[in-house]
C-alpha cells in the first residue's frame, strides 16, 4: 500500500513508519516538526525506496490538498497531535488547534481527494486515538469500544472531539474510516517529558524522580512496537466504520512501574545506592484520571492480534535502549519545557 502517515517524526508515528517501510509499504511522512518531533527517529528509513518526508502542518488545507494530489495514497494513518496532558493543562489552545481543527482540515482534504478518485471503498482514513477519551475507571471494569466518552483533560477532550469528527465524516459523507483507541505506550524514542524517559533521565542524573500524588494511579502499558503492529493490522484487515481498543492488559500503579524501572537500572547501570531512593512524591496533576484499563477482546478475536512484549521484556529492552542512546536523550534536553514541572496549576 501507499500510506500517508501524519506525525511520523514523533514517538508512535516513527514506529509506524519504520515498521511500514520494513513491511514493504510506500510511506509519505507528513510532519510539521514541532518541539516533540525528532528526525533521528526515522533516520533508519530516510534513504529507503518508497519513503518520502514532507514537512507540513495538518492545519494547512492547501498543503494537505497538494500532498494528497502528488502522492495519491491508498490510506491515511493520522497520528499528528499535541500529545502531552501536562502541556494541555498549561496551554489548551494548541491542542484545540491541532487535534480538533487540524483533524477537521485533514478530513476535508481527504474527503475531497477520495471523492475526486471516485470514492474507492478500499480507501482508509485511520484515526489513531487514546483510551483517555473514556475518562477514568473505578477499581474494577475495563474500557470497551462501546464505553461512553468522558474526557477529563484538555488533551483527552481534544482527542475525543477528533474521534467524533472521524465518526461523523463516515456517517455523513461515507468516508471509509477506522478508529483505534490505545492505552499508554512506552518504548524507544519516547520524548523525555513522558513518565518512563523522565524516570530514566532523573535516575541517571542523580535528581529526584518525581511521582504525582501517591503514585497509586493505574495505567495499562503497551510497548510501542506492539501498538504499531496492531495499527498496521487494523489498517489492512478491519472493515470501514469499525473501531478497536488496543491494550496490553498490563495494569500497574505508577509507583509499581517506577520501582520496576529503578530495579532494572540497578541491574544494568548500578550506582552507589538503589535508584528507588531518589523517588519523590510531588503535587498531583489536576483532574488526574485514577485508572485506565482496556479490554482488547475485539482486536484479539477479530484480527488475531497479540502483543509480543511482556512488561518485563519490554521495560528491560526500553531501559537498555535509553542507556545505549544517551546522546539521543541529551540532545532533546534543551527543548522548550523539558525537565520542568508542567501542568501543576489548577
Ligand atoms: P508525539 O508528541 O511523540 O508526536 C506527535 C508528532 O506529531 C510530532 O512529530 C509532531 O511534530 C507532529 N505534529 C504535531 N502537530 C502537528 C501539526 N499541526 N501538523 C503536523 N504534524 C504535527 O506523540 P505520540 O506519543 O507519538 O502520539 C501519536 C498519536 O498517538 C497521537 O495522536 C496521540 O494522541 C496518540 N496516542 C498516544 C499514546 C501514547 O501513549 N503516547 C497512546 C494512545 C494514543
Amino acid at each position: 500500500m501507499k500510506l500517508l502517515v501524519t506525525g511520523g517524526a514523533g514517538f508512535i508515528g516513527s514506529a509506524v513508519v519504520r515498521r511500514a517501510v520494513a513491511q514493504g509499504h510506500s510511506v509519505v511522512n507528513v510532519d510539521a516538526l514541532t518541539y516533540a518531533a525528532c528526525l533521528d527517529n526515522i533516520e533508519v528509513v530516510a534513504d529507503a525506496p518508497g519513503y518520502t518526508f514532507e514537512q507540513a502542518d495538518i492545519r494547512d488545507a492547501a498543503a494537505m490538498a497538494a500532498i494528497l494530489k502528488v502522492h495519491r495514497p491508498d490510506a491515511i494513518m493520522h497520528l499528528a497531535a499535541e500529545s502531552h496532558v501536562d502541556r494541555s493543562i498549561d496551554g489548551p489552545a494548541a491542542f484545540i488547534d491541532t487535534n480538533v481543527t487540524g483533524t477537521y482540515v485533514l478530513l476535508e482534504a481527504a474527503r475531497a481527494y477520495w471523492t475526486e478518485a471516485g470514492k474507492p471503498t478500499d480507501f482508509r482514513f485511520h484515526h489513531i486515538s487514546t483510551d483517555e477519551v473514556f475518562g477514568s475507571l473505578g477499581e474494577t471494569g475495563f474500557f470497551t469500544e462501546d464505553s461512553p466518552y468522558q474526557p477529563n483533560s484538555p488533551y483527552s477532550a481534544s482527542k475525543a472531539s477528533s474521534d467524533h469528527l472521524i465518526r461523523a465524516w463516515h456517517e455523513t459523507y461515507g468516508l471509509p474510516i477506522v478508529l483505534t483507541n490505545c492505552s499508554n505506550n512506552y518504548g524507544p524514542f519516547q520524548f523525555p517529558e513522558k513518565l518512563i524517559p523522565v524516570v530514566i533521565l532523573k535516575a541517571l542524573s542523580g535528581q529526584p524522580i518525581p511521582i504525582y500524588g501517591q503514585g497509586d494511579n493505574i495505567r495499562d502499558w503497551l510497548h510501542v512496537e506492539d501498538h504499531a503492529e496492531a495499527l498496521l493490522l487494523v489498517l489492512e484487515k478491519a472493515s470501514s466504520g469499525s473501531s478497536y481498543n488496543i491494550g496490553g492488559e498490563n495494569e500497574m500503579t505508577n509507583l509499581e512501574l517506577v520501582q520496576m524501572l529503578c530495579g532494572i537500572l540497578d541491574r544494568l547501570r548500578p550506582a552507589r545506592k538503589p535508584y528507588a531512593e531518589q523517588i519523590t512524591f510531588v503535587t498531583d496533576r489536576p483532574g488526574h484520571d485514577r485508572r485506565y484499563a482496556i479490554d482488547p477482546t475485539r482486536i484479539v478475536e477479530d484480527l488475531g492480534w497479540h502483543p509480543a512484549y511482556t512488561p518485563e521484556t519490554g521495560l528491560e529492552q526500553t531501559v537498555q535502549w535509553y542507556l545505549d542512546n544517551e546522546a539521543w536523550l541529551n540532545a532533546l534536553l534543551a527543548r522548550d519545557g523539558v525537565g520542568e514541572r508542567l501542568g501543576a496549576a489548577k
